[in-house]
């Protein structure tokens, strides 16, 4: 669906918009893991401002395609936020469940500024509003790996993200 030579593009063009941001201000990115992992370290690689890097881990997928809906978050970063300009890192923003849960819990932690940079955005399932700032790729639902996405942990190493063909 997206080609390794389309994201890198897509990266290029993120990094642009945050180095145009956050120059001179050291913000903290949080990764969600697991997903998010190459798309952070692509991402972090274009970027030439200070910067610190963390990660977190949210629940709500099990080993199949269905979100059970509760979200909770298995580790927080261990980086304080409070008084940070956080960038929240995420592979792909769906129902929306488990990033708004994270920017929610990380919003009580009072940092100075709270930004979600996605790189993939797939509205057509969205059960609550999220405001992504800095967004790769809109596309339409389908169950995609590659580039840190998995299924059943599987391909998360495949270069491009891939469309899975329906199960039926
Ligand atoms: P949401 O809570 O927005 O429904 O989705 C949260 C998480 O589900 C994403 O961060 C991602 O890890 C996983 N997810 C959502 N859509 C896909 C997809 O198409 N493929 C894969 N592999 N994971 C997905
Ligand atoms: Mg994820």
């Amino acid at each position: 669906m997206l080609s390794r030579s389309e994201i890198d593009v897509a990266v290029r063009r993120l990094a642009g918009e945050l180095n145009r941001d956050y120059r001179g201000k050291n913000p903290l990115l949080i990764g969600i893991l697991k997903g998010s992992f190459v798309f952070m370290a692509d991402l972090v690689r274009q970027l030439d401002f200070p910067l610190e890097i963390d990660f977190a881990r949210v629940s709500s997928y099990g080993r199949g395609r269905q979100t059970s809906g509760k979200v909770r978050v298995l580790f927080g970063p261990r980086c304080a936020v409070q008084g940070r300009d956080v960038i929240v890192v995420e592979d792909i923003v769906d129902t929306g469940l488990s990033v708004s849960h994270f920017i929610a819990y990380l919003a009580k932690r009072h940092p100075a500024s709270l930004k979600l940079c996605a790189l993939v955005d797939k509205p057509a399932r969205r059960r609550v509003p999220v405001q992504i700032d800095y967004l790769g790729f809109t596309v339409p639902d389908k169950f995609l790996v590659g580039c840190g996405l998995d299924w059943d942990e599987k391909y998360r190493n495949l270069p491009d993200i891939c469309a899975l063909e329906d199960e039926e």
